[in-house]
């Protein structure tokens, strides 16, 4: 069978058929040579090895069938030489191991970005773990399964990857991730965790919202008009931050009437317009406004929406906004709307439960930096960086803040250097994957 379009149940019945429970794909860091566990699998890591889009010399990936919930866990790492591979557990449903692993691969080197620029001593990680098909995902028995057997897994890689809460994953399920593993951050607060960071978020959202209308000469967000796409967590906070600085009129958009019910309470007749609308509906993306801030779900900036929008800026907390990175990017910036990189303007969630090991405290100055005009890697900072990159390359802001973060994920960390490929090493030559997880 080709692993590579097999589904991610076949794959885990392969791996059975053959008695293994466990497989990786590493590249050899001084080769570059792309290179598997097993004899079985080098059709898959040939596919990586030969990828032109997603592959970005990753350090490797490694995947485990869960010990009590059959699952297929993995974890990404693209680069470890900030620090430990970091990023949030993603629990969702692939067609194909192409899927699953493009997915894993785009969000490892995702998170390294987001990681630099915000000047985290971190790399980039990510956890995918493949929902069984035939399952109800929902069963608090099923899913305590799934995230105990994470956690084992992630213990297992000995700290070379950090896992935290990611799309699909609840607090509790870090609850459960933390039984098994100190490898984590982003755990419940009972346990000594950061607790909710979408008002973070929100304030880091509005920050770089600023930064973009001071590079376009437009003053500050008095006045402005805004249209929100998603009126969750993040939007609740993000309305709250804008009124306070006197936006003229917000519009906002969901498909969940309680999320809509939850905003009217709170801000009912302030300046505040909000519609339910059905999950195809893009009249967000027309609204006559300032800036446009895509709160939702990924992938909403693309060749449908992009044409129909009318503000000057775009800037939100969704993950993944553009569909096609280069593509739309350079579409959004030929229609001279400045795009504000998702991963520049959302870094708050991280950042929040980032350090949380060192301790936790509300006022926290080191979570404040973030948000602060003057410092050198805070939002405010780093956006007007990168626009001003822009335009002098002509590049796309997203692509200058690539390059950026780039740059400094090239940067060692201070104390322990790329210790994350030491240990991906260990794992290699102690044969991790003819192993099991402890029981
Ligand atoms: P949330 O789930 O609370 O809110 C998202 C809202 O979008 C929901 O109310 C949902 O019904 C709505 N929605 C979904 N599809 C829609 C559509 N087509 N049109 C209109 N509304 C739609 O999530 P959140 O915590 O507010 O986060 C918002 C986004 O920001 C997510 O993409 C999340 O991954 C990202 N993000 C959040 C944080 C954080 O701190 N919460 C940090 C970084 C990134």
């Amino acid at each position: 069978m080709e692993l590579w379009k097999a589904s991610t149940d076949e794959f885990v019945d392969t791996l059975k058929s053959e008695r293994l429970s466990r497989a990786y794909v590493v590249t050899d860091p001084r080769s570059g040579a792309v290179e598997a566990s097993h004899a079985g699998l080098k059709t898959l890591a040939a596919a990586v090895a030969t990828d032109q889009r997603d592959y970005h010399k990753h350090q490797g990936f490694f995947v485990e069938i869960g010990r009590e919930s059959d699952h297929l866990l993995g974890a990404f790492i693209h680069l470890t030489r900030r620090g430990q591979a970091a990023g949030g557990v993603r629990f969702w449903t692939y067609e194909t191991m192409e899927e699953y692993i493009r997915d894993g691969l785009r969000l490892s080197r995702g998170m390294g970005h987001k990681n630099a620029l915000a000047g985290i001593w971190w790399g980039g990680g990510k956890g995918v773990v493949a929902r069984r098909g035939g399952l109800d995902h929902r069963d608090p028995e099923v899913r305590a399964k799934v995230y105990r057997d994470y956690g084992e897994f992630v213990s297992s890689l000995r700290g070379c990857y950090v896992t935290a809460e990611d799309v699909g994953t609840t607090p509790e399920d870090m609850a459960q991730v933390f039984q098994r593993t100190r490898y984590t951050t982003c755990i419940p607060p009972a346990f000594g965790g950061s607790g909710n960071p979408s008002i973070l978020t929100a304030r880091g959202v509005v920050v770089a919202m600023e930064a973009a209308l001071q590079h376009l000469g437009m003053g500050t967000l008095e006045s402005k008009t805004i249209a929100l796409q998603g009126l969750g967590n993040v939007s609740l906070y993000t309305i709250d931050e804008l009124l306070r600085r006197d936006v003229k009129r917000i519009v906002g958009t969901d498909v969940d009437l309680s999320a809509i019910q939850a905003v009217e309470e709170r801000f009912a007749g302030d300046r505040l317009e909000t519609h339910l609308v059905s999950p195809a509906d893009v009249s967000i993306f027309a609204r006559d406004c300032d800036i446009l801030v895509p709160n939702a779900v990924g992938a909403t900036l693309n060749p449908q929406t992009i044409p129909l929008i009318r503000a000057r800026v775009v800037c939100g907390a969704a993950n993944n906004q553009l569909e096609d990175s280069p593509r739309d990017a350079r579409t959004l910036h030929d229609r001279n709307i400045l795009y504000v990189p998702d991963f520049l303007a959302n870094r708050m969630g991280i950042v929040n439960c980032a350090n949380e090991q060192y301790g936790v405290f509300a006022g926290d100055a080191a979570i404040d930096a973030h948000l602060e005009r003057d410092t050198e890697f805070g939002i405010f900072s780093r956006c007007l960086e990168v626009f001003s990159r822009a335009a002098e390359s002509g590049l796309t802001p997203a692509e200058e803040a690539e390059m950026l973060a780039d740059e400094l994920s090239a940067q060692p960390h201070p104390i322990w250097g790329n210790r994350g490929q030491q240990i991906i090493d260990y794992l290699v030559a102690s044969d991790w994957a003819l192993g099991e997880s402890p029981v």
